[in-house]
This record gives C-alpha cells, structure tokens and sequence, in this order.
C-alpha cells in the first residue's frame, strides 16, 4: 500500500499574533511542530505501514526550508520518505494556492492508495485543505475520520466522527481521510530512527519548476482570499468569585443576572 500524509508545521501557541498590515500570522520567534492533527494523520498511516509489510509512508509539507525539521521528526516516527515544497513563490499561499501547489506535489511523488491528511491546522484552522485537494486531484474524501474499520481491495471502510456520535462510511481507493485526534495515538520517536533522521534521511525539497506549476498559479498570485481585518480579541475581565452558602451564592447569582437583565 502506499500512503501519502500531509504535514503542516504550526507555531506551537495558542497565542498567535497577527502582522495589523499584512494581516497574515507572525511566525517569527515561535517555536514550531508538527500540527497535532497530523500527528494523528502520520500515525494513522504508520499503522497501516506495520499491518501491511511492504506499505510505504511518504509526508508531503508546504512551508519554509525549516520545515524540513518537522519532516525528519516524521521520519524518526517511522516514515519512509519525505517532500518539502519550498519556494518564494509559493508565500503567501491562501488554503486555494496551498491545495494547489500540494497536490502538484503529490502527482509529482506518483502512485498512491490512501492520503492521511490532518482535519485542521491549528494556526489556519479552516479544514479546507484535505477536502480542496481532493477535489483537485478528483478523488473521494472522507473527514473527521476516527477509525478505520476494514481495508477492502479497492475500498476502505471508516468511522467517521459526528458530534453525537459517528457513521461508517465506505469509499473507493484511492481517497483523502482527514483525521481527527480520537483517531489513535502518535508514537514517540525511537532513538535508532532519530539518529536514521538525523545522519542519512534526506528530505526531497521541490519549487514550483519540480512540480511543474506556474508561478501565476501559487503562492500569493493565486490566491483568492482578502483578509480585510484580522485581530486578537480583547482579554475578557476578571471573573467574580461568589462565596457563603449555596443559598447565598444562589442569591447573589441571580441578583447579579437581573441587574444585568439577563433574567
Ligand atoms: C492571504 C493569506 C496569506 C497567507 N500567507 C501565508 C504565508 O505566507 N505563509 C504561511 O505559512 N501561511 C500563510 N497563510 C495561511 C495559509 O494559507 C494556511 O495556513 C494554509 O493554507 C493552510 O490552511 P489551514 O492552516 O487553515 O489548514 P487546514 O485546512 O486547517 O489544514 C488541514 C490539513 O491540511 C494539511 N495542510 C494544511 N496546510 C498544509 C501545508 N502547508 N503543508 C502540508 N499540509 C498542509 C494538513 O494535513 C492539515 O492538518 C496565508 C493565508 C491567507 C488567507
């Protein structure tokens, strides 16, 4: 079987501040990992890799030289191989230009059975990328995939996460699945594969000429959105403690909601 599984490295922060003129993320400064969502995408795929011998994992990530640090920590989890799509011309890259520019990178790294991809990216946060590269590379999709059920000849079958509880949903192969992080949990790096990363792994770094796109066709220059304003909502105040009894807090409770005509 082979396996694809998408990448992003994310700032590692929920505090994520916004360029006021740029209106895109300041990733300077911050530490960096591999997105959570991935990490169950990843280890997804290396289950199937240890089920089924002869299965290869190659992750595929858009995003700065840097990147590369996140790509040899997948390989220290158990990938084979690993792609970064770097180039000034893919910068700027909305969720459009990032499908695009992907997917170009995966018809570059040919066959494939299954694309693992995360449901979201926690800095983005949009879950539009795994559905927009099904899309261009004409393949079903599944998301928020929780569990795999079955592996047919050309078809699997997976649970699929609902707010109140899941479906199983069938679908021909190849497919996108965007995991959810119920899914599993992500394996340590093993200290021979850190060393493997480390010394002989090399990560396959390609620009818009490898993957044969045109650079009016990524990055910025293809990209749709406008972000009109973008800013960090204001702390809210400090919350009131209410003490005494149950009866007494009860009181102050809805004395404080009346005057505030919420009742
Ligand atoms: C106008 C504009 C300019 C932007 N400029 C930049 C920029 O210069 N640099 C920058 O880093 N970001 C930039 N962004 C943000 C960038 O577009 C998004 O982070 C990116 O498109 C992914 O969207 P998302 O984070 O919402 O991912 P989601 O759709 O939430 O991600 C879902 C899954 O898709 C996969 N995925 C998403 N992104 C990648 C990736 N890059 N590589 C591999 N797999 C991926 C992962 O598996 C992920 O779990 C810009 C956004 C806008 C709107």
């Amino acid at each position: 079987m082979k396996i694809i599984v998408t990448a992003k490295q994310v700032p590692d922060t929920n505090e994520v501040k916004i360029d006021p003129v740029k209106h895109t993320l300041i990733r300077d400064g911050v530490p960096s990992i591999l997105n959570p969502d991935d990490a169950n995408a990843l280890e997804a795929a290396l289950c199937l890799k240890d089920k089924y011998p002869g299965s290869t994992v190659t992750v595929v990530s858009m995003g700065p030289p840097q990147a590369s640090i996140m790509l040899k920590e997948c390989i220290a989890m158990g990938a084979d191989d690993a792609v970064l799509l770097s180039s000034r011309a893919f910068g700027g890259a909305d969720t459009c230009a990032t499908s695009t520019t992907i997917a170009a990178g995966i018809r570059k790294v040919g066959d494939y059975d299954i694309i693992f991809a995360g449901r979201q990216a926690i800095d983005g946060d949009t879950a539009q990328v795994g559905p927009q590269l099904a899309m261009r590379l004409g393949l079903p999709v599944v998301s928020y995939v929780q569990n795999i059920v079955e592996i047919k000849e050309h078809s699997i079958v997976v649970e699929r996460q609902l707010e109140d509880g899941h479906e199983v949903v069938e679908v021909t192969t190849p497919c996108v699945l965007t995991c959810v992080k119920e899914f599993n949990t992500p394996r340590y790096m093993t200290v021979g594969r850190i060393l493997f990363a480390c010394d002989e792994a090399k990560i396959n770094v390609w620009n818009e000429k490898d993957v044969e796109l045109d650079p009016a066709n990524c990055g910025l220059n293809a990209s749709p959105t406008k972000v009109m304003a973008s800013f960090t909502p204001e702390p809210k105040g400090k919350g009131e403690m209410l003490s005494g009894s149950v009866n007494e807090m009860a009181h102050t409770l809805v004395a404080r909601l009346k005057e505030k005509h919420v009742i």
